[in-house]
């Protein structure tokens, strides 16, 4: 088998996860790829990329989950309604063909938090055009999701500035 469609893991507790993700969707963009990044977890800053996404029209997707979902949550009910409206959308989405290359933003922290049923995500790999190149970012990623998967990455922090204090920063970590 020579080429296929790989299943990317980044995962870990070091920084750079999503950001190699958006990496390598910006090397495809290059070959004229269509790209669809979901997001699972809507963080409190508006990120840069949603706005660079835009320079690429129809060519690269960035779907934030909506309102609500972030990482100090209120009701669990809805938010485990919004991981699987998400991930609906995502994988009818990524079935179509039309995309080379899609992105699972935080979607490992979702199923290690039981938003998601990891089952759901194994049954997609599982059936996902062959040609198709999947990422799943976030900590803790399921170790069946490890198993199916043909390229796993852990960041490994070994020095973060939030550590000393340094709050998060324009350009870098939104
Ligand atoms: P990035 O989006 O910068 O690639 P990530 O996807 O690897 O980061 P997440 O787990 O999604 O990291 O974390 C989201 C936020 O937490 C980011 O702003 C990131 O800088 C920050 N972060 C990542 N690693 C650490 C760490 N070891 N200590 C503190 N904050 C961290
Ligand atoms: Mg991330």
């Amino acid at each position: 088998m020579p080429r296929k469609g790989l299943i990317i893991v980044h995962t870990g507790s070091g920084k750079g996860k999503t950001t190699a993700a958006l990496g390598t969707a910006f090397r495809a963009l290059g070959y004229g790829w269509k790209i669809l990044m979901v997001q699972f977890i809507k963080g409190a800053w508006h990120c840069g990329e949603l706005d660079s996404a835009t320079r690429f029209g129809d060519q690269l997707q960035i779907i934030p989950m909506g309102e609500g979902f972030t990482w100090n949550t209120q009701n669990p009910e809805r938010d485990r309604r919004k991981a699987h409206e998400a991930w609906e959308f995502g994988a009818k989405e990524a079935l179509t063909g039309k995309y080379k290359m899609v992105i699972f933003d935080e979607i490992n922290y979702v199923i290690h938090y039981n938003y998601l049923e990891v089952e759901r995500v194994l049954d997609f790999l599982k059936a996902k055009p062959p040609m198709l190149h999947v990422f799943l970012t976030g900590r803790n990623a399921h170790e069946k999701i490890i198993e199916i998967a043909d390229l796993v990455t852990e960041m490994r922090a070994i020095k973060h500035p939030f550590k000393k204090g340094i709050k998060a920063q324009k350009g870098i970590e939104f």
